[in-house]
Parts: structure tokens; C-alpha cells; sequence
């Protein structure tokens, strides 16, 4: 496992440098960055900051594996072959929004983490998608022009008058809201449409929100796009709604191209369907010199300058050093863009379950055979439900990590279960077990590859496990057989049947090997039971083979974990 976050919240950095296991972190800022974003990292006591913008492919491909994170902003390409030998690389952070220059499979492949530091520039894009709203309602746009031109045109640019109107905003995150603040500053009514928000009200009532887009749209005088680019959100604003719109409707997107759709855009204005459109983002970026848009007297355009401002820059420049230092740290992950539900920042708890998964996984490992068609994942307890994502990727780890050549983390483990085609469900209950929060993994072969003769209960190979009040991790269940034992160091599992004789046999199997055993647990289930050994020394080949062979014994396996958590 490599998430292992630090116990001591309060770790002075230069500590960390000294104890020499965190750091020096090696940073390299790949792209030009904010002055404040380099100097946060160069003050750190545990960076070493390498500033290289402007490298060719080769040449970046030939360093990055010696740096540990790795800063970029959109200008830098970070291709496949970038990352083809990623080395120590364990982090890259996009120091704004859009991750479009960074090839997110090649990393994700390679077990890096990707993020953005999309919050710190919610502020200079709600101001952006405000200057274009207010632009477009006074005719700034044209109106410059003409004056440019020589012109004095009063009566061709009356227009629209914000308080008292209506506005609608699709999708009630950061910068949707930021722009609902300002709206109700203008006295404004506001309306808001965002489907993951179950409230009829937002902001103390004074934002009424929507059930659906098209029944918000006919009430709105000025509708704003604040959604990312997605299936559902390509195209909503289309045909059928420029149709259904009002005539005087005046339309923002700052989010994403192509949210508006761009060949209905001119038809639409034209028809007299709405009355003006500001666009600072394009489904092709820049769009063709010759795109009617850039054109029309009624499409206020900007290219793409939501985030910059000066203060943005160094917002996200700064946001992406304090994330990418948090994560390498072990402090937290922010804006993690291809490892949902990754997180360091668990309770002592939540540690221990996440460091017991792996182990779980270890011990099952040398049972399943038969390969993995589907992983079960059942987490019963509140205190720990926080941390599903994390402790799926670790069981994962330690059902994943040995059986392919391919190095296998946290980062990549989902695409490396997907790619075989193993299903992963993971289950979580707020309610505790009987005895408190508990993990249960369950392995499931694929269909068909059973005979006959198997046990029921070891068709689908089932282990469960708990952290006591004392913190240390217990597994109390392996294929219904019960048993209380902390999961560390050498461990030796023998299924054999229930008669006379065994646990002597087996002892003396041990004492001729000289091999000590520390502690032993021994569960019945129907005519059968299962021994559970933790050893003192690695068993060897010979001794499990010797095993084996001893009438009675039906299944053994040896497995090695790391000592016991202190
Ligand atoms: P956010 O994640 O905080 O908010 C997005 C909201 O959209 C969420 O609340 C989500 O529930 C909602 N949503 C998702 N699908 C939806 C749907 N089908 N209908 C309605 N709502 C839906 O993101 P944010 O930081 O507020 O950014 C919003 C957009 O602005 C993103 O597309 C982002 O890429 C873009 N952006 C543009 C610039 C720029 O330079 N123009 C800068 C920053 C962000």
C-alpha cells in the first residue's frame, strides 16, 4: 500500500526532510508558472524545486521519472511517452482547470495521480461569466465597435436592464453559485437547475431551484452554463430549447464548448428565438477564423479567459503546489481528477481498515485458483463508510498487485480490474456489525469454473475481518470458518479433515522443520477445519509440500504479511 497517511497532522515539514523518508521532495514546474506558485514550493523545507518550462517531448520524457510531482499548466504536453518510464514520478498537478494536455490513461496506467486545482479560479470565472452577461445586456460588444469605427449609433443599442429579470443557472457548484451571489447583488431573481442538489431552495431561500432544465427555461430572461461537459450536458441547450426559450433570453457559457449548441446558435438568433449569446469556451478551441460566430453582431465572444486573471494564475499556481505537496506528504488529496475516491486524510480507524483490507486480500490470495470474475466489497460501520473508495483500492492492491507483470497501485488499480473485466461492488452500511464496524471481501470466480465436489462456502472465497478498541486489525472469518487472529508475519493456512491426530501431525510437521509457531487458531465448519499458524520463520517449498501429503489435509498455503501494526 502506498497511502499511508501521517499519524502527526502537525509534522513540521523540515522534520519530515530530516527523517529523510518523505523527502526531499523532488518537484518539477514543467510549464511557465505564477512567481507565487514557484516560490511556495522553493520555501518549502522539504522541496527541491527544478524549473524546466519549454521542454521538448524527449527531453521531458528523459527527466520526468527523477522528479516526484510534477507541476504543469495547459502548455506542456505530457503524452504516453512522457510517462513511459514514470520512475519516482508520483503526482501531476495542473495548475488550473482543464487536464486536456495531460494523456490521463497513460498516467493513470502508471499509477500517478492527476489533479487540478479547478476551486482557485471559481472566483475570476464567475466575474468572467458576469462581465460577458452584463456586456451582452448593454451591447458593449457592438457598441465599442462602432465607436472604434467612428461611429455614434445611440438608438441601435438600448438595452436590457438586469434588476427584476430572471436568471437561470445550470449547475449549482462553485462557480454557480458565485454567480447566484452576485445576481441577488443586482437584485436579480434567481433560479437554479442542477440535479444532484435536492433542496427547493438555495442560499436561505433566496434561489428557487428547478426540477429540470426546460421547466426552469421558460421562466428565465438570462440563462448561465456552470456544468461540466458530459453526455448529459453536450447539446443542452439545442434546438428544442431555443424554441422553447423566450425571445429576449440572453445566454453565458463559461463552462465547457459545446454545451450550447454551436450550429444552432446562429439559426436561433437570426429567427428571433433569443436575443444574444456570450461564449468565452468552444467545442474547437480557437474556433475556425472564419466561424460564423466570431462574426455575428449578437455573439459576444472572449477566448477562453474565464480563469485569467492575474490573481487566478496565481491562485491555481499556488492551489496546485499546496495539493501536490499535501498528497506527497500524505496529508490529503484534493481535485484528484483519475482516482475518485482516493483519500489520505482518514481517522486512526479508517487507517487500520484500509491497512487490514490489504492484508485480507493477502491471506485470501493463495486461495483463489481459479481466477476473479467479481469482488464484493461489504463495509458495515459509520466510521468507517468515509473511507469505501480507499479501502476498495487497497483490497484490490492485495488481490491485483501480484497476479500481472504490471506495476499496480492505488492509482491504476480500477483500470486494472476493469481491463480483466472483474466486476467491483462495493457495500457499505451505516449500521455496525454485532461486535462493531467490521470489512467483509468476497471473491467470486467465474461462472462455471466450479466442480462438482466443492463446498458451497468455497466457491466464493469470503474473509472478514475487524479493528478493535486497541487498534490493532483481526481477521474473525475465512469461508465460515470463525477465528480471532491479528493477520502478520509469516502466516500458514491448512484446511484438513476434522479427526484425531491433525493439530499433533501438523505440529510435528512444524518442530522437524524448525519452524516456531507463534500462535495458532483452529476453526470447525461441518467435517472439516482450518488451521490458522502464524510462524516465526518463512515455512520453505518443502515443508508445505510435506503437508500436503499427509492424509487429511486437503488444502495449504503459505503467505507472508508485513509485522504487526504498532
Ligand atoms: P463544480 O463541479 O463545482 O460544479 C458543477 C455543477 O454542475 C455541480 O454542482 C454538478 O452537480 C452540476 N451538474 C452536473 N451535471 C449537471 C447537469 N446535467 N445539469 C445541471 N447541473 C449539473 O464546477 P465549477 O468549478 O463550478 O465549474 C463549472 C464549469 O466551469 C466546469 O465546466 C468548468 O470546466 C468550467 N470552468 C471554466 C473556466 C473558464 O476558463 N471559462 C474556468 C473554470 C471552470
Amino acid at each position: 500500500m502506498t497511502v499511508t497517511p501521517e499519524s502527526d497532522e502537525k509534522t513540521d515539514p523540515a522534520e519530515t526532510a530530516e527523517a529523510g523518508s518523505k523527502g526531499p521532495f523532488r518537484i518539477l514546474a514543467a510549464d511557465k508558472l505564477a512567481a507565487e506558485g514557484l516560490e511556495y514550493i522553493d520555501s518549502q523545507p522539504d522541496c527541491e524545486l527544478v524549473n524546466k518550462p519549454g521542454l521538448s517531448e524527449d527531453e521531458l520524457a528523459a527527466i520526468a521519472g527523477e522528479h516526484d510531482g510534477m507541476i504543469v499548466r495547459s502548455a506542456v504536453q505530457v503524452t504516453p511517452k512522457v510517462l513511459e518510464k514514470p520512475g519516482r514520478l508520483r503526482v501531476i498537478a495542473r495548475a488550473g482547470v482543464g487536464v486536456d494536455n495531460i494523456d490521463l490513461e497513460a498516467a493513470t496506467n502508471a499509477g500517478i495521480l492527476v489533479m487540478n486545482s479547478a476551486e482557485a479560479s471559481t472566483l475570476s470565472t464567475a466575474e468572467h461569466a458576469w462581465t460577458l452577461l452584463m456586456a451582452l445586456a448593454r451591447y458593449i460588444g457592438p457598441a465599442y465597435r462602432t465607436m472604434y469605427e467612428g461611429g455614434w449609433d445611440r438608438s441601435k443599442f438600448s438595452g436590457t436592464q438586469l434588476a427584476d429579470k430572471t436568471i437561470g443557472i445550470v449547475g449549482f457548484g462553485r462557480i454557480g453559485r458565485t454567480v447566484a451571489e452576485r445576481a441577488l447583488a443586482f437584485d436579480m431573481n434567481v433560479g437554479a437547475y442542477d440535479p444532484f442538489i435536492n433542496a427547493r431552495t438555495m442560499l436561505d431561500g433566496k434561489v428557487k431551484m428547478f426540477r429540470s432544465f426546460d421547466e426552469m427555461l421558460p421562466h428565465a430572461d438570462i440563462v448561465t452554463f456552470h456544468v461540466p461537459l458530459n453526455d448529459e450536458t453536450r447539446g443542452m441547450m439545442g434546438k428544442p430549447q431555443f424554441e422553447a426559450c423566450r425571445n429576449n433570453l440572453l445566454i453565458v457559457n463559461a463552462a465547457r464548448g459545446g454545451i450550447v449548441d454551436e450550429d444552432e446558435i446562429i439559426p436561433a438568433l437570426d429567427a428571433g428565438q433569443c436575443a444574444g449569446v456570450a461564449l468565452d469556451v468552444f467545442s474547437e478551441e480557437p474556433p475556425p477564423a472564419d466561424s460564423p460566430l466570431r462574426q455575428h453582431p449578437k455573439v459576444l465572444c472572449t477566448p477562453h479567459l474565464g480563469a485569467s486573471t492575474k490573481e487566478g494564475q496565481k491562485a491555481v499556481s499556488v492551489a496546485a503546489a499546496e495539493q501536490l505537496l499535501e498528497f506527497l506528504r500524505g496529508r490529503g488529496i484534493r481535485g484528484a481528477v483519475n482516482a475518485p475516491g482516493l483519500r489520505v486524510d482518514l481517522t486512526p480507524v479508517q487507517q487500520r481498515f484500509v491497512d487490514l483490507a490489504g492484508r485480507m486480500a493477502r491471506l485470501l490470495n493463495p486461495m483463489i485458483t481459479r481466477g476473479i470474475a467479481q469482488v464484493n466489497i461489504e463495509l458495515q460501520g459509520e466510521d468507517i463508510i468515509g473511507a469505501a473508495g480507499t479501502i476498495e483500492r487497497a483490497t484490490l492492491v492485495g488481490l491485483l498487485a501480484d497476479r500481472f507483470d504490471e506495476p499496480v497501485n492505488v492509482i491504476n488499480v480500477r483500470q486494472v480490474a476493469e481491463k480483466r473485466g472483474i466486476k467491483v461492488r462495493s457495500i457499505t452500511s451505516e449500521e455496525s456489525g454485532p461486535r462493531g464496524s467490521q470489512l467483509a471481501i468476497e471473491v467470486h470466480g467465474p461462472e462455471g469454473a466450479v466442480d462438482e465436489k466443492t463446498h458451497p462456502k468455497d466457491r466464493v472465497r469470503r474473509i472478514v475481518g475487524r479493528v478493535y478498541d486497541d487498534l490493532r486489525p483481526r481477521v474473525v472469518e475465512i469461508n465460515g470458518y470463525y477465528m480471532d487472529m491479528i493477520p502478520a508475519g509469516d502466516m500458514v493456512l491448512l484446511q484438513n479433515e476434522d479427526r484425531p491426530g491433525m493439530v499433533g501431525m501438523v505440529g510435528g510437521e512444524f518442530g522437524q522443520a524448525e519452524v516456531n509457531i507463534a500462535d495458532m487458531a483452529i476453526s470447525r465448519r461441518d467435517d472439516t477445519a482450518l488451521m490458522l499458524l502464524k510462524v516465526d520463520t518463512p515455512p520453505g517449498k518443502a515443508l508445505i509440500s510435506r503437508l500436503k501429503a499427509r492424509p487429511g489435509v486437503l488444502k495449504v498455503s503459505a503467505v507472508r504479511l508485513p509485522g504487526e501494526p504498532k
